[in-house]
């Protein structure tokens, strides 16, 4: 007893079965790469069997006059988890977006090194996945491309707490706004798609801002050591689906 008390008392504390709904190792490289994750687990056939899977690249886009996304952030950041495969920062209650004619609520937002999605064939350093829920259980995820150039305020406060082993979590120190890593132009890209990690279920409204949002080189470094390889999915076939500006 006395060491679970210690132990609870540390910065760091283990995440207990949290993170995989499947005891089924999958990752990025290997027998657990993206090219069989339909093959680990029959809950993660639409790995394979999907055909409007992310994450994609994005071109072709047709000219639809978006209504810009309605950011009601008002929340902060509550802990960072590293859980093998990103790191993901967890957010309280209360912050929304509006689009579509829908609330979406932010649960969380997390990052990729080097960036899932790609627009115009062009990759970048890291992009950010900010994932919000309605009440009905659909997803909405804004993308966020970040480019080498001036440091990040936001990421710096984050970083600073990410935990360097998978299956760890850091309460969050220090606020941390989500909004403060976006971008301040509301331009987006808009499509359907899936999560870009099993079980990769469909039915994700995505959309991806336009305007990139700069990280120092030190940030993506930092990132790129604390996962220790890279976390993107390759991107997938765009089939019928029409991308939206
Ligand atoms: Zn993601």
């Amino acid at each position: 007893m006395k060491k679970a008390c210690v132990s609870m008392a540390t910065a760091f504390v283990l995440v207990a079965g949290s993170s995989l709904a499947s005891d089924v190792q999958w990752g990025y490289s290997g027998d657990g790469g993206p090219e069989h994750w339909g093959k680990l687990d029959p809950a993660f056939e639409m790995c394979a069997k999907g055909v409007n899977q992310s994450p994609i690249n994005l071109t072709g886009f047709i000219e639809a006059e978006l209504e810009p996304i309605a950011f009601h952030y008002t929340g902060l950041a509550t802990e960072v988890v590293n859980n093998g495969h990103t790191i993901q920062v967890n957010y309280t209650a209360g912050s929304t977006i509006q689009v579509v004619g829908k609330t979406f609520e932010l649960k969380q937002f997390h990052f990729h090194s080097p960036s899932e999605n790609t627009i115009n064939n062009e990759s970048f350093p890291m992009e950010g996945h900010f994932v919000h829920a309605a009440q009905d259980g659909s997803l909405a995820v804004v993308g966020v491309m970040y480019t080498v150039g001036d440091e990040n305020e936001g990421i710096k406060k984050v970083w600073k707490q990410m935990p360097a082993k998978g299956g760890e979590k850091a309460a969050m120190a220090s606020q941390v706004k989500a909004e403060t890593l976006l971008p301040q132009e509301q331009g987006y890209y808009r499509f359907n798609g899936s999560l870009t990690t099993p079980p990769c279920s469909e039915g994700v409204l995505w959309m991806v801002m336009k305007q990139s949002v700069t990280v120092s080189k030190e940030q993506v470094d930092a990132f790129v050591h604390v996962m220790h390889h890279p976390n993107n999915r390759p991107v997938q076939p765009l089939n019928a689906r029409p991308i939206l500006q």
